[in-house]
């Protein structure tokens, strides 16, 4: 699959993933606008947030040109893993070699 499929596969991935969690939180009853400034974040749990943080970090990447890569060593992500995940930043062995911390509790 050439790269730019991937990619654009790999945007609508994360649209209906963020899209996904956001009508999460409208089905538990919050009447506000969706999308409205920060309060579109009201009522998600701390997991949905961080996801929702991850689905738009991967599609700024997708804007940068930089998607796909490993954030610590640099080589391209195995499209099998990322495919179901877009929003990875590392690869497999990057991934064995940390294992995963809550952003609020990472060393610094
Ligand atoms: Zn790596």
């Amino acid at each position: 699959m050439a790269q730019k499929s991937f990619t654009s596969l790999a945007r609508k991935t994360l649209l209906r993933r963020g899209r996904a969690i956001l009508r999460l939180r409208q089905d538990y009853g919050d009447s506000k606008a969706a999308g409205d400034g920060p309060d579109y974040l009201v009522g998600l749990s701390d997991a949905e947030r961080h996801e929702l943080e991850e689905v738009h970090a991967a599609l700024e990447r997708i804007e940068r040109g930089i998607f796909g890569r490993c954030e610590d060593c640099g080589v391209d992500i195995n499209r099998e893993r990322l495919a179901p995940r877009p929003y990875l930043r590392t690869c497999s062995a990057c991934d064995n070699k940390t294992v995963e911390v809550p952003v609020n509790v990472a060393r610094v």
